[in-house]
């Protein structure tokens, strides 16, 4: 995340990790016993597997925590023109947006653009065709369909957050906090309504001025800082994002602190990795012998081209 940060010039997209069958997070997932049942999991579709050592309420704020940088992180720019097409029989409502290249100054000329309702209400990422560098350029919601479709994206938002609040009285209701920890419990509510908030909204630095200071609350300077400069992007005379700005990044804190995206809320432990417990798990644990032995073939690949 720290090289993330240090290197937002080139707009890599940030995710959490997706585990897909076949992949050697998958195999390893099958042979640590994080997937018990294959064809199940194939049907949940579930790539959001947790396979790290972060326990699965730390690993879910974690993963919200990325969606919401990557969607209000932004490199923005406004459009010259944005404009409602005739309506396709098959793709529906397209635009056409014409954007000067803040960097080389290429005028962009994107015909027939889609616009998915939750992830380009406020901003779209488009790649410069000459210099390829990317920028999120503002969607404006002049025209009635850009409207409407603004008006879908906003509840589909608003959806997300009631889904969000309800996950957390669940995890209230079973105690995953732990009884000593619910100050924990009460930081992680704050850090997600802030979240949730800006993501309503991520071209208010308000929202980012706010959802910083809670982060900073915490320890995850590191994110609070990236909030604050985006602040300052969206509104250069915002006091708050420089006051905080500068707090984050004064004599007070050291390099460390500021290497700190995220934190924990939750003892609980992590997923177990049967792997670890037991050396061969293959057949004794009956995942099934018909599965690819990865450190078999890696050997025999090494042989072969030795
Ligand atoms: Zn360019």
């Amino acid at each position: 995340m720290d090289w993330w940060a240090k290197n937002q010039r080139y707009m890599i997209n940030v995710d959490r990790l997706q585990v897909y069958p076949g992949s050697p997070d998958y195999i390893e997932a099958v042979r640590d016993g994080l997937i018990e049942d294959r064809i199940k999991w194939i049907d949940r579709q579930d790539v959001h597997l947790n396979i790290s050592k972060v326990n699965d309420f730390d690993a879910e704020i974690l993963g919200i925590q990325v969606d919401v940088t990557q969607k209000t992180i932004l490199n923005e720019t406004t459009p010259v023109r944005f404009a409602a097409e005739a309506l396709h029989s098959v793709r529906g409502r397209t635009f056409n947006i014409v954007w000067d290249c803040p960097r080389c100054q290429h005028v962009n000329d994107y015909r027939g653009v889609r616009l998915s309702p939750t992830l380009d209400q406020y901003a779209i990422r488009l790649t410069c065709r000459e210099c390829l560098s990317r920028f999120d350029v503002r969607t404006v919601m002049a025209t009635t369909a850009a409207s409407r479709f603004t008006y879908r994206g906003l509840m589909a938002t608003r959806g997300s957050l009631l889904l969000a609040a309800k996950r957390i009285l669940k995890l209230y209701g079973a105690l995953r906090f732990g009884r000593r920890n619910l100050w924990k419990a009460v930081a992680a509510t704050k850090v997600l309504a802030r979240a949730y908030a800006l993501l309503g909204n991520p071209l208010d630095s308000g929202r980012h001025v706010a959802y910083a200071d809670e982060l900073g609350r915490t320890g995850a300077f590191g994110l609070a800082i990236l909030h604050y400069k985006q602040a300052l992007r969206l509104d250069p005379t915002n006091q708050r994002a420089r006051q905080g700005l500068n707090a984050a990044e004064g004599d007070q804190l050291s390099d460390q602190n500021r290497a700190k995206y995220f934190v924990s809320f939750s003892d609980a432990s992590p997923p177990r990795h049967l792997i670890r417990e037991h050396p061969v798990i293959t057949e004794q644990w009956g995942v099934g012998q018909d599965f690819p032995d990865i450190h078999a073939i890696e050997s025999d690949r090494r042989t072969e081209t030795g």
